[in-house]
């Protein structure tokens, strides 16, 4: 199984990935706890070119690219050998991340992130995504006690971005009802990780 957690920054997407893979080890489920971007040596290396850019800075189509190519090399060599070996691959952002920031905030356009997938990756999906929404007063106010951070703009990138990144996940969720389930990411993280239980519950019992 492939599962993914999508959220803006500071939903608890990690945390809830890690209580998700916890729970599912203690079940003596061998299950594989990797995020991007990153999760091999290779899209490390790009995270890092990512997330402290030389010079000016990436404009949003080689953000893409870079993301597309780093979730090709974590594809090809981590999550499909997970998949084939039975396990539970948990990956904190994946695609979708992709198509809101990028595609969405960032104005590539969802067509052209879906074609670099397409090449990158075979267009692979995970079975499940789990998007967490949490207010963004609560994030603000989340990520003040986490980074010191009391700016709207987050990570360099302003509010509306971020507003844009948000509503653009919640269409991709109504767009694949299949496959999104939406998560109240609100209250304690205990509470959060009640909620992901509940909604693969029917997974589980499979
Ligand atoms: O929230 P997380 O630590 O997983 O994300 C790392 C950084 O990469 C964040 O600043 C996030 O906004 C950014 N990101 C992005 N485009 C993506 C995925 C993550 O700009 N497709």
């Amino acid at each position: 199984k492939f599962i993914a957690f999508e959220g803006g920054e500071g939903t608890g997407k990690s945390t809830q990935a890690r209580l998700l893979t916890e729970y599912l080890q203690s079940k003596g489920i061998s299950t594989v706890l990797t995020r991007e971007p990153g999760g091999t040596a290779g899209a490390e290396a790009i995270r890092s070119l990512l997330l402290d850019p030389p010079g000016e800075g990436w404009g949003a189509r080689a953000e893409a690219l870079l993301f597309a190519a780093a979730r090709s090399d974590h594809v090809e060599k981590l999550i499909r050998p997970g998949i084939a070996a039975d396990k539970w691959v948990i990956c904190d952002r994946f695609l979708d991340s992709s198509r809101a920031y990028q595609g969405g905030a960032g104005g590539v356009g969802d067509n052209a992130v879906l074609s670099l997938h397409e090449v990158g990756s075979d267009g692979l999906r995970p079975d499940l995504t789990i998007l967490i929404s949490v207010p963004p007063a609560t994030i603000a106010a989340r990520l003040a006690e986490r980074d010191g951070d009391t700016s709207d703009a987050i990570g360099g990138r302003s509010a509306e971005y971020h507003a844009e990144v948000a509503s653009t996940f919640l269409n991709l969720a109504k767009s694949e009802p299949d496959r999104f389930f939406e998560i109240d990411g609100d209250g304690t993280a205990k509470d959060v990780h009640q909620r992901v239980l509940a909604v693969l519950e029917p997974l589980l019992g499979a």
